[in-house]
């Protein structure tokens, strides 16, 4: 009894903590703390979880955190910084591949359960007479030894596990730009495909929870909804993966929460509904940020909708600088922004962002950095890597706040960013990023591109932005480039 109310209490305690650490996380500056309560609660969650008494085998869940954790920090010290949401992406698919493999594992333990008691009550009575069985009630059916609760959550934990293995596998695949995405089939009536997917699942899960429940289904289940998850996630084209991965990790949570309900250990349902809501806050936010309905996320209706304009049509009018170039106009300009993306956490040109930041803060000018919110490969990509430079959260600028004084900006400087400051978002309804916000660096008196060539972004497509009349081209990468404006300007 005082055994299990000190498991309670500590399951309890491990709930607060994550409640705390998820608060902790909303903001830049309580981050590192709200990642530690996190840790802490899920430390105490596991040590709990081991001692409540319900282990099978110590050794065996000892060589499991050693296999698991080994291969975990194995990877983890070796991703670089720049395939992080890749990795994040994958962590997601295989906590819904656990949550399936537990359901899995939870069905068949009832299976053999069921069949070894039909066979010792076949063993017990098989010298009593036929008549006198049937009398004594032989041939009532054993009942499953699963409620039909823990059988609807059972098939909670397949379908929504194996739609997020699947589709967190595929938006791995798009994430590390594989050409091998090119490749996987798809076809002109997904839609069609997944909603016959997803009625065969819908029925599939009645045959798990209804009667007899059979493993068949549970594993045809699992095949079916993994087809599903590649369905909804293959034709996610474009600049929208953003939201689809947001949706993706609260999809895991809600499978965690079923496999909590499975194994009937609450700390699992609240750490479940935890990462099952925010993620779908989050979903909501990427979705506002993207200008897309939830809806067509869920069903998998977003995607490329035209073939687009080609490069050479849109770049035939692309004028180049130099630092030298950039140095002067840099010198005579007032308020500068500067618009990170993507190429700036391959270059890893933080740090030079920074140093060219305060220089011309020194010389008396106003810069400020103008944040888009799907910039980079996950959420809140671009803060984290100039926060880690030191630089201000009081100057980086939202959207919403940037895009109203561009008009009034001397010099927009985009380093590494392409699809976030695409106008065809704008101005192409055909375009697949068409309705997407953007930073409208296109507006600013004089806009620079610091990047290697013309080669698209993450969407794929060209971007008019490049030809623009008051736009040059500054061809380097951005770590680099950066540099040698620095020594032009200090030289100048
Ligand atoms: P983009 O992906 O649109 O473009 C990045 C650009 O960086 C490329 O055009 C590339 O051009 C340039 N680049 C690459 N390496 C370097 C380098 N070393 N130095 C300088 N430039 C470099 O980036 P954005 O940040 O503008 O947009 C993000 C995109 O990613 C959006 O489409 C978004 O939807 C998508 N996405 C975002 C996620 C998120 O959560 N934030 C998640 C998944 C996708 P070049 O090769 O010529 O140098």
């Amino acid at each position: 009894m005082i055994h299990s109310i000190g498991i309670d209490l500590t399951y309890l305690a491990a709930a607060v903590l994550f409640i705390l650490g998820l608060k902790g996380m909303t903001h830049p500056r309580t981050a590192v703390r709200g990642n530690l309560m996190g840790s802490v609660g899920m430390l105490l969650a596991i040590i709990a979880t081991l001692l409540a008494g319900k282990i099978f085998s110590f050794w065996m869940v000892l060589a499991g955190m050693l296999l698991g954790g080994g291969i975990g920090a194995f990877v983890a010290l070796r991703v670089p910084m720049t395939s992080m949401p890749e990795m994040v992406g994958l962590l997601n698919g295989f906590g819904g591949l656990a949550s399936l493999l537990v359901a899995g594992a939870e069905i068949h333990r009832a299976g053999v359960e069921h069949a070894q008691a039909i066979a010792a009550r076949s063993a017990e009575w098989e010298n009593i007479p036929r008549a006198v069985q049937t009398s004594m009630g032989a041939d009532a059916p054993i009942p499953f030894g699963m409620t039909s609760d823990v059988a609807l959550a059972v098939a909670a934990s397949c379908l929504i596990g194996a739609v997020t293995f699947a589709g967190s596998l595929i938006a791995f695949l798009k994430l590390a730009e594989h050409p091998v995405v090119k490749q996987l089939p798809r076809s002109p009536q997904q839609q069609l495909i997944n909603a016959v997917l997803a009625c065969v699942c819908f029925l599939l899960l009645l045959g798990v929870t209804g009667w007899p429940q059979t493993e068949t289904f549970f594993w045809l289940l699992a095949i079916c909804a993994g087809v599903l998850g590649y369905g909804l996630t293959i034709g996610i084209g474009g600049a929208d993966m953003p939201v689809v991965i947001a949706l993706l990790n609260s999809y895991s949570g809600l499978a965690g929460a079923a496999t909590g309900f499975v194994l009937g250990n609450s700390v699992l349902i609240i750490a479940g509904s935890l990462v099952g809501a925010s993620g779908l806050i989050l979903t909501n936010i990427m979705c506002r940020a993207m200008n897309r309905s939830l809806p067509a996320v869920l069903f998998g209706t977003l995607g490329p909708t035209a073939d687009g304009p080609k490069a050479d049509d849109v770049y035939k009018s692309v004028k180049s600088t130099s630092a030298d170039e950039i140095a002067m106009l840099l010198d005579v300009a007032t308020r500068i922004v500067i618009v990170p993306g993507y190429g700036m956490a391959v270059a890893q040109a933080q740090h030079a962002v920074r140093d060219l930041s305060r220089l011309l803060q020194d010389k008396g000018v106003e810069v400020l950095f103008g944040i888009h919110p799907v910039a980079g490969r996950m959420p809140g990509h671009m803060n984290i890597l100039l926060a880690e430079a030191d630089i201000s959260y009081d100057l980086m600028k939202e959207l919403d706040d940037i895009n109203g004084s561009l008009e009034q900006t001397d010099v927009c400087l985009v380093i590494g960013a392409n699809d976030t400051v695409n106008p065809d978002a704008r101005t192409n309804p055909t375009s697949p990023i068409a309705g997407m916000p953007i930073i409208n660096a296109d507006r600013a008196r004089t806009c620079i591109v610091l990047k290697r060539s013309l080669s698209p972004g993450f969407a794929g497509i060209p971007n008019p932005l490049f030809a623009a009349e008051n736009c040059l081209m500054f061809y380097a990468d951005g770590q680099k480039g950066l540099m040698e404006i620095m020594a032009a300007l200090k030289s100048g």
